[in-house]
């Protein structure tokens, strides 16, 4: 008896709990093919230097993301993949830094600080602004609404104490920031850096990649405790000036390609990330690592001559960081086939061995993933977890909603939140051996889905409610539906 038939007995051997996919020889066989030429033929790491090296940061809509873009849509050609397209969809503004800015303390003494605009915040008015600061207690319109004297004709300091006291879920808390705009605060500053007196984007002023109409500053770290000290001790003013590049109403693409599958079904699978990353390093991690991967995975599927059951949709969306404005506009121009869309597969956790998947919740796919457990635990990622605090972070949410069966990679992301959003964000930092462990892991469970002689069925409105309770995620998809987010 070879091994692989071993396999195949002990899988039939499973109990089936509710639906669960099927997993044929041939299918197995493939699999195996298909993660061999990922790891060892992979070339995710190759792609990521592209993006990150020689195109640099990809802020949405810019001159790079362009790039970025016919990059990507001319590799898709290039390896004679179908329906080779862009899709547009409209931004209200796009962002680029136009000039490094400056900033300094003026009370109680001179000195430098390290600071950048925040992205999709205003420019100073010319010659900058000035002011003394107000540390906000809470991002909450009672909070600006209590302290508004104080506000009126300050610059605003928000940093993780006023988080602490914030909303966590995204549309309360922009409530609160927007009841600053029309609060007579003269700007803002964000203490939300890191060490070394880095800036962090966390893309806090912008909602569906409109404009906030104030300036704002992100502060280094030591910086932010610096100010955080004096002001307990008297008055601190500071001075800042920030030249930004906005442009209103620009058209940005995502960038879509097909591997069509050999049944006449129209069902589909979706393995995609963004291509839009922040400006203060190159977007290697987040998210070079998930684009690379996108084309890595076509890359393989075409060097194996493998054919899939179902059509394999190639997907990198713009906007993601400005609140997954790409894939919301996707799932929306595409919502008369979700029916046809039967897994989606999104990597946005950088390059750490990875541990296996975010499930959201989902006992079937849970189920599914037993199947090829074997060959996952040889990549040492047979996990998963139904944390969900990263439910609605990245681009598998607007199909999630659709009780579409989604998954994001999980990696430890130990190393991640030290880079993301930050100058640090390089290509340095990619790990090619961990970066073709998670890929191969996305290849070859997508292919798993996209193959099987079977598909795991759509969630119901109630299912999907149940699932996110499961996960402690509705409050926040009760939000995110009141702010009307998707
Ligand atoms: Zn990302």
């Amino acid at each position: 008896m070879k091994k692989t038939s071993l396999f195949l007995v002990l899988l039939a051997s499973l109990p089936l709990v509710g639906q669960t996919l099927q997993v044929t020889p041939q299918t197995h066989d493939a699999l195996i093919r298909l993660g061999g030429q990922l790891m060892l033929d992979g070339k995710a790491y190759e792609y990521d230097r592209q993006l990150s090296d020689e195109i640099g940061p990809r802020l949405t809509g810019s001159g790079n993301y362009v790039k970025a873009t016919e990059y990507a849509k001319g590799e898709f050609t290039r390896l004679g993949l179908k329906n080779v397209h862009f899709e547009i969809w409209t931004i209200p503004a796009t962002w680029e830094p136009e000039s490094v800015g400056e900033a300094r303390m003026i009370k109680p003494h001179h000195q430098r600080l390290h600071m950048e605009s925040e992205g999709w915040s205003l420019s100073t008015p010319e010659g900058g602004v000035r002011g003394e600061i107000f540390h906000l207690k809470a991002a909450t319109v009672e909070a600006v609404t209590a302290d508004a004297d104080k506000i009126k004709d300050h610059i605003v300091f928000i940093d993780g104490e006023t988080m602490r006291n914030s909303p966590s879920q995204f549309g309360k808390l922009f409530d609160g920031l927007n009841a600053l705009t029309t609060s007579g605060a003269k700007a803002l500053i964000l203490g939300f850096g890191t060490t070394n007196n880095a800036p962090s984007f966390i893309g806090l002023t912008t909602f569906n990649g409109s404009l906030f109409p104030l300036a704002a500053g992100n502060l280094g770290q030591e910086d932010t405790l610096l100010l955080g000290r004096l002001l307990k001790e008297g008055p601190v003013e500071v001075q800042f000036t920030f030249k930004n590049r906005i442009l209103a109403n620009v058209p940005v693409n995502n960038v879509v390609a097909e591997i069509p599958g050999t049944d006449a079904s129209g069902e589909y699978i979706v393995i995609g990330g963004h291509l839009d990353s922040w400006h203060p390093g190159t977007g290697a991690q987040d998210n070079g690592t998930g684009a690379s991967s996108v084309l890595a995975i076509a890359e393989a599927i075409q060097a194996s001559g493998l054919k899939p059951r179902r059509t394999i949709r190639f997907i990198l969306f713009g906007g993601e960081e400005e609140g997954l404005i790409g894939s919301v506009n996707y799932a929306r121009q595409h919502l008369s086939e979700m029916d046809k869309c039967v897994g989606v597969f999104v990597t946005d956790s950088g390059s750490e061995p990875p541990k296996g998947w975010y499930t959201f919740g989902r006992s079937d796919v849970k189920d599914s993933l037993k199947l090829i457990e074997p060959l996952l635990a040889s990549l040492g990622a047979s996990g998963t977890t139904d944390e969900g605090d990263l439910t609605f972070e990245t681009d598998e949410a607007p199909f999630l909603i659709h009780g579409v069966p989604s998954l994001v990679l999980w990696t430890p992301m130990d190393k991640y939140w030290g880079l993301h959003h930050k100058p640090s964000d390089t290509f340095d930092k990619v790990v090619q051996r961990d970066l073709n462990l998670g890929v191969a892991v996305v290849g070859v469970t997508a292919y798993a889905f996209a193959d099987a002689p079977n598909s795991l069925k759509h969630y119901s409105q109630s299912e999907l409610e149940d699932e996110l309770k499961s996960i402690k995620a509705i409050d926040e998809y009760k939000d995110m539906n009141d702010h009307k987010l998707f």
